[in-house]
Parts: C-alpha cells; structure tokens; sequence
C-alpha cells in the first residue's frame, strides 16, 4: 500500500483525488490537507468515515503520518513551497497543480536530486489529454503552421493551461520556431492573436460550464486538421493520478508528463 497525502484536499480535484486514493486497494489515505481542517476526509466526499482529519499543518502532517507521497492539488502560488517541504522530508510529490514555471521545476529536480526522491509533475492527467498531445506534436512534423485553443472553467487561476504550454514545448521538438500568420500582420487589440510560445499562438477561454478542453488546430494548403480533447468530468484525471502514486517511487529525479509512466 502507497502512503498518500493529498494538499489541497478540500478544492474540486483534491476532493475526487480523496476518493480514488481512498477507494484503490494499493493506496492508502494518511493524511489530508486544507486551509480549513476539521473533518473526515471520507465524509467531506460522500463516504464512510476513514479515521482521517483534514487538517491545516503540511509539515505537521508529514510529520505525524510519514506518508510517501504528496498529492498536490492546490495554487499556483502554493504548490511550490509544498513540493519544496515535502522534498526535505523525503516525501515524493505527485503535481497537478500548474503554473509551475522553469525556475522552480529547475530548483525541484535539484532538491529532488539532493534528497533522493522522485518528483512527478502532469500538466494534465487525463489519457485522452496526453494523446492529444502527442497526436499534436507527430502532425507538427507534417503541417507546422498550428494554433492551440484551450478552454476551461472561469474559477481557473491561471492562463494559459499548463496543458497548452506542454502542447506547445512538445510541438518545438519537432518545428522550427517562426512567427506564424501576415509578415505585416498588426494587432488592433493587444492580445487578440492569442500569447506565442515560438511563435504558436494560443488562445484561452475562461467560462462557467467548461471543465478542460483543448483544440490543436493545423492548417496545410486547403486543408486543417483539428485535434480535440475534452475532459468533461474531474473523473478524467483519476486514473493518471492514482497511477503516478503507484509509480512515483520508481522513479528518479523530476519526471515531467503522464506518457513517461505509460
Ligand atoms: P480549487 O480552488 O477547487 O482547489 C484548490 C484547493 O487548494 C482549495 O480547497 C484551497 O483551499 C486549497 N489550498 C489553497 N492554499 C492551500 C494551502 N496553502 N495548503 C493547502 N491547501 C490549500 O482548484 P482545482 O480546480 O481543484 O484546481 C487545483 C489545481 O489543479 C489548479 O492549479 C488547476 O489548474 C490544476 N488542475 C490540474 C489538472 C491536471 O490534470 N494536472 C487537472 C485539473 C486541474
């Protein structure tokens, strides 16, 4: 059985991220935590009591309940010093919380390398999102003029999705970088050709009702090609995050995306 922390364990992913840990054989929920503590972790999802409290200390979690895996689902501006914690006290992080930037993954492999301990990071856990993304970066070798379009609900903290900045790094291992559209091309409204990560732009869309979608949409000589992936419940990641507490522990250093465990 994996020991498992969850942060952030009261938000829309940490509460189905309790209940799979809780309901999968070879996990173990230990600890739980929140900005507000107090009740049963299994309650606060709709099952029977567990025995676990969500409480408000990580260090004093870690501390009291050894686990051997964080579960982090919580801020942008919180994930960061969590992973740095856990690290310290030889806890594997598993992330879903994005908006990580290159700086800190750069300081969490080196204190993942200092402390031997794995560091997993899924800008997205969905299957169907990981083979988008790889769809997306085989078509860019063959049609390289591409736009991404990602849409989430408006309760999102951070843009764009770490999913359509993963998209776009994987498409530059395969395309030159180029500015795409008119040479003379100008903008009447900044912003309105979407934020370019060498030079493909992507546009996101923040509105009540959607969970996560992502549009990969190429365009060739009278033809376009649009790779769509829609996570239509939180249920879509689940199966990637129980999968990556499973495997955390065999890894080493900081290994970014779900297709390194497939
Ligand atoms: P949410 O706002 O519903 O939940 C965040 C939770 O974190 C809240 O309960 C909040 O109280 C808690 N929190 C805030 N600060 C904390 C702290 N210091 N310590 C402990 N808990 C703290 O957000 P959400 O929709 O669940 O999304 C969380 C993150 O997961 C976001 O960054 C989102 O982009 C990301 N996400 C990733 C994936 C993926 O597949 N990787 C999928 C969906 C969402």
């Amino acid at each position: 059985m994996v020991k498992v922390l969850v942060t952030g364990a009261c938000g829309r992913m940490g509460q189905a991220v309790v209940k799979s840990i809780i309901n999968d054989p070879e996990t173990e929920l230990v600890a739980a935590v929140d900005l507000k503590g107090g009740m049963d972790a299994g309650e606060l999802v709709g099952l029977k009591p567990v025995g676990v409290k969500v409480t408000t200390d990580l260090a004093a979690a870690i501390a009291e309940t050894k686990p051997e895996v964080m579960v982090d689902f919580t801020r942008p501006d919180v994930v960061f010093q969590n992973a740095v914690l856990a690290l310290k006290n030889k806890v594997a992080p598993v992330i879903g919380t994005t908006g990580l930037g290159d700086d800190a993954k750069a300081e969490l492999k080196a204190l993942s390398e200092e402390n031997d301990t794995p560091v997993f990071i899924a800008p997205n856990f969905a299957i169907g999102a990981v083979l988008m993304m790889l769809m997306a970066r085989q078509a860019a070798k063959y049609m390289p003029e591409v736009e991404i379009i990602e849409l989430h609900h408006d309760r999102k903290l951070d843009a764009p999705s770490g999913t359509a900045l993963e998209t776009a790094n994987m498409i530059s291992e395969v395309r030159e970088a180029h500015k795409q559209g008119h040479p003379e091309e100008k903008e009447k409204i900044a912003g309105a050709r979407g934020a370019q990560v060498n030079g493909i732009p992507i546009h996101s869309v923040r509105l009540p009702g959607y969970v996560a979608h992502q549009e990969v949409i190429f365009g060739g000589l009278g033809q376009t090609l649009t790779i769509r992936h829609d996570s239509l419940d939180r249920e879509s990641f689940m199966p990637g995050v129980v999968l990556a507490c499973k495997k955390i522990l065999g890894l080493k250093g900081l290994v970014i995306g779900l297709d390194k465990l497939m």
